[in-house]
């Protein structure tokens, strides 16, 4: 079984430049639901103490499919595109 989170996104990926914050949850719409824990194929959100959180690395990893938003029912979660020129960058696309 191919690990899509050491190998696959890994080489046909890359992130340049310095994307700034493009992703934040405000904790007092969460609902723990744990969708987002789910849906993200970087496993980038986690749970600690009953809060949800993005990893603090999630620039350098995250491959701005937006699901984290999209599956978020009450809105906890605010994604953006990063600026023009930042981010991932598919190699192979
Ligand atoms: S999907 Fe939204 S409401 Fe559900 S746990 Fe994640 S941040 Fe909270
Ligand atoms: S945009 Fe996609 S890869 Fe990035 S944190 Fe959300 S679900 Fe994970």
């Amino acid at each position: 079984m191919v690990d899509l989170d050491n190998y696959e996104y890994e080489t046909i990926s890359t992130h340049v430049g310095d994307t700034g914050d493009f992703i934040s949850i405000d904790n007092e719409k969460c609902n723990n639901c744990g969708r987002c824990l789910v849906i993200c194929i970087k496993n980038l959100w986690k749970k600690k103490d009953g809060k949800i959180y993005i990893v603090p690395e999630y620039k350098s990893k995250c491959v701005e499919c937006g699901s984290c938003a999209l599956v978020c029912e009450p809105g906890a979660i605010d994604f953006s595109y990063p600026a023009g020129g930042t981010g991932v960058v598919y190699l192979k696309g």
